[in-house]
């Protein structure tokens, strides 16, 4: 028979006595969302300060989402690649002309996207510039988070994610973030075809990297012809002010890595988007998946996007994440060390005082009624539904900031 959780310290335990512990959560246990509420087994209402990760960039429940979830849930729900659907053709036309490219390649989670740009681009690599055979190399940035296969923990530095899971990948070379020297340097290696780079790196801090950071690094790809690859999971879909981070400053990536916030949260679909020269290397039987492309991803994914352009996410991402970091500048406690960010995905860097640190805020958060997770020791990452009014935001900072003042 199966348990019914009635109370948030029965659903801990279970899945501390059935699960992998290869997550710490925080204690709460999350029972219903709506817009950026979320509310526990026992009815207790919280800000969703985290949003999965930047994946329900629209909102909790969003019901143009659902409802074509359902629809589709309704008529069929997967034919796998062998045969064609009447879902992915529309889907592919309208992801492609939103985001300009001539082609999409449609997966699942983020960490399949990355390693899908990463086959494409050493595929470009061979076919295109003519690098001899399993010679080509892929220049990546220390502090990097592409998700957890073998190749991508292959790029980090982070041993928590890589450290006792040899031998892995080679042909990456990695250099610092923000380093535009240090990217020109290793582009002189002529077996390289691809720089692969989060526009800001959500996961490692949400580290923004100087003004003008990608332009200089698309025009040195460009000049050593070399794929410019932006891995936009966690900054894409409006999250940081625009549809794109890389549109700060004007940059089309010739690979564009999607995912989280391309289904609103409400299930894995992501997408590697670039023109014919770079996706036509790849033919029938060399790269696919049998959930890519999926009837209920295909609907879910419009649905997610036009949500995006209808309420003008992006926009309101720039606006409010504009009142998150002045208001939050303006707190005047020892612990705030730094806030940072764009638009609405912005961190503050905790300077532990009296002997409590990042944890014990968001323990104290959480107890107000906002969530939010510290990401590495200091850091807590504030990335709320951008469907959130400027009102429930300021009346989250308040909670906030009552937060932080309380250790003092
Ligand atoms: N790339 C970036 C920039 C991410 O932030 C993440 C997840 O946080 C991933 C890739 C991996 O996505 P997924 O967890 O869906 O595999």
């Amino acid at each position: 028979m199966v348990e019914k959780i009635t109370s948030s310290q029965q659903a801990i335990e279970m899945e501390a006595r059935y699960g992998a512990h290869n997550y710490h959560p925080l204690d709460v246990v999350i029972a219903k969302g709506s817009g950026p509420f979320v509310w526990d087994v026992e009815g207790k209402k919280y800000f969703d300060f985290l949003s999965a990760y930047s994946a329900v960039n629209q909102g909790h429940c969003h019901p143009k989402i659902i409802g074509a979830m359902i629809d589709q849930a309704q008529k069929v729900t997967l034919t796998s690649r062998a045969f064609y659907n009447d879902c992915l053709g529309p889907y592919e036309k309208y992801v492609t002309e939103t985001f300009g490219y001539d082609k999409v390649l449609p997966m699942n989670s983020g960490a399949e996207a990355d390693e899908t740009a990463l086959k494409l681009c050493r595929r470009w690599g061979y076919d295109k510039k003519g690098l001899p055979e399993n010679q080509a190399k892929i220049i990546v940035c220390e502090g990097n988070f592409h998700g957890r296969t073998i190749t991508i923990i292959s790029l980090s530095i982070d041993p928590d994610a890589y450290a006792g899971f040899g031998p892995f990948t080679p042909g990456f070379i990695k250099i610092p973030y923000n380093d535009v020297d240090a990217l020109a340097k290793a582009l002189e290696d002529p077996m390289v075809c691809g720089f692969l780079v989060e526009p800001i790196q959500g996961e490692a801090g949400v580290y923004v990297p100087d003004d003008g950071y990608l332009k200089k690094c698309y025009d040195l790809c460009k000049a050593h012809n070399v794929l410019f690859i932006a891995d936009e999971v966690q900054t894409g879909i409006a999250r940081t002010g625009k549809m794109l981070a890389c549109d700060h400053e004007g940059v089309r990536p010739d690979i564009l890595i999607l995912g989280k916030a391309l289904s609103g949260g409400t299930m894995p679909v992501s997408a590697v988007l670039c023109d014919d020269d770079i996706m036509l290397n790849i033919k029938p039987g060399e790269h696919g998946s049998t959930f890519g492309g999926n009837p209920i991803a295909c609907r879910v994914g419009i649905a997610a996007l036009e949500v995006v352009k209808e309420e003008k996410l992006a926009e309101k991402a720039d606006y409010l994440g504009k009142i998150f970091r002045e208001e939050m500048s303006k707190v005047n406690s020892p612990m705030i060390k730094q806030v940072r960010g764009k638009g609405l995905l912005n961190a503050i860097i905790i300077q532990p005082t009296n002997g409590k640190e990042a944890w014990d805020v968001c323990v104290k958060m959480k107890e107000l009624g906002v969530l939010a997770k510290p990401t590495h020791q200091h850091i807590i990452r504030f990335a709320p539904p951008l469907v959130i009014t400027e009102e429930q935001l300021r009346e989250a900072i308040e909670i906030i900031k009552k937060a932080i003042v309380s250790f003092e």
